[in-house]
């Protein structure tokens, strides 16, 4: 941690509204767990995208450009609702870089208005003062913000040194959870850097999880020795979360292959910008399929379909949901193309003749 820092400190008030909305967001929660146990029909998490531009150019980054507009918020209520007619119980707003998109709470209160658990993974530059507080009035529930070192290089502006005066009014302001996630593979130069992010984290009240890099497929290369010692140490930081649910992530570090059924196509979705059905980030074309077009079936074949990908995986949120289903449900079949419903005719015309006759 930089020498100069200081812990940002909550008021009473603050602090009061912050336990307040964790205690709600917990029972809710809770009940997420019953019905994804009682049920595999509904989706338990979907990524959405409602602007796929970005202000940072990280050199790793498969998931961003510079030139795309934000999805109108028109647009993303519609693909909402169609999410909570699902059963869905949690969107997560990702990117690119959300906090870009002009009505960005009017998508979180959206969420929250119909009935579903509102988070955001954000780089966290365009964080201010007033946009915390917004965020708060909004419902935002989870905020995550991935931090890539602790001073900026030519790969990740993402570093401690930038982002730490935002950490703190987070840490003075914010009454939704916030969670730092630092990194550790190939890629990062100093990985005791990761160690630095996470203390940081914990110093200031949030919780903190450590992902793998991964490939631009979204596959997995093993840890050195030292990164494996800082990577339990983060680990053990991290018990105060629902990332603890993560015992994957030991076998992801090591490079071993891991057994598990990906759920994705079915109880997660990634909702690109176009509002296309995708597995997840780093499988994105698959299966493709606009958001009002995909039934009930198309995710009920995606529940038993078995990725390719899966024992290679570092997608770590996509790993988490499928724990709920990976003792049930054995995945028999191969993914296969799979065409949108033909729409149904809107006229019925009687007595019409074949223009091609
Ligand atoms: S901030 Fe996030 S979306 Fe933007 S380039 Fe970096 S990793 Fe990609
Ligand atoms: S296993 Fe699932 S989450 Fe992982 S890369 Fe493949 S489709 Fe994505």
């Amino acid at each position: 941690m930089p020498e100069e820092t200081k812990t940002g400190k909550a008021s009473e008030v603050v602090l009061r509204e912050r336990r307040r909305r964790f205690r709600k967001t917990r029972v809710r929660e809770l009940k997420m767990i019953a019905k994804a146990l009682a049920s595999t029909k509904h989706p338990v998490l979907v990524h959405i995208i409602p602007m796929r531009r970005c202000n940072l150019d990280c050199g790793y980054c498969n998931e961003y450009d510079n030139v795309s507009k934000p999805v109108p918020l028109e647009e993303m209520r519609k693909r909402l609702d169609i999410l909570a007619d699902m059963g869905t119980s949690i969107i997560t707003i990702s990117g690119g870089e959300p906090l870009m998109h002009p009505e960005l709470e009017g998508v979180i209160r959206h969420i929250r208005k119909r009935g579903m658990i509102a988070g955001m993974i954000t780089n966290g530059f365009l964080l201010s003062k007033e946009r915390i507080g917004n965020l708060n009035e909004a419902g935002l529930e989870h905020l995550q913000i991935s931090i890539d070192n602790v001073v900026p290089d030519e790969v990740s502006k993402k570093s401690l040194k930038t982002l730490d005066t935002r950490l703190e009014w987070l840490a003075e302001l914010a009454v939704f959870q916030v969670n730092i996630n630092s990194v550790l593979g190939s890629g990062v130069k100093d990985p005791e850097d990761a160690l630095k992010i996470a203390h940081r984290a914990v110093d200031l009240g949030f919780t903190s999880t450590v992902g793998i890099i991964h490939d631009g497929n979204g596959q997995l290369k093993p840890l050195g020795p030292r990164e494996l010692e800082i990577f339990e140490e983060v680990m053990a930081l991290g018990k105060r979360s629902f990332s603890r649910f993560n015992d994957f992530q030991h076998s992801v570090a090591r490079g071993k292959e891991h057994d598990w059924r990906c759920r994705s196509g079915a109880r997660y979705l990634y909702i690109c910008e176009d509002g296309l059905v995708h597995w997840c980030s780093q499988q994105r074309g698959y299966p493709g399929i606009p958001l009002a077009q995909y039934t009930d079936e198309m995710r009920h074949r995606e529940y038993y379909t078995a990725k390719h990908c899966a024992p290679m995986c570092t997608v770590s949120c996509v790993q988490q949901v499928g724990i709920i289903d990976n003792w049930r449900g054995s995945q028999t079949l191969k993914p296969k193309p799979m065409a949108p419903p033909s729409p149904k005719p809107e006229l019925v015309q009687i007595g019409s003749t074949r223009s091609d006759s």
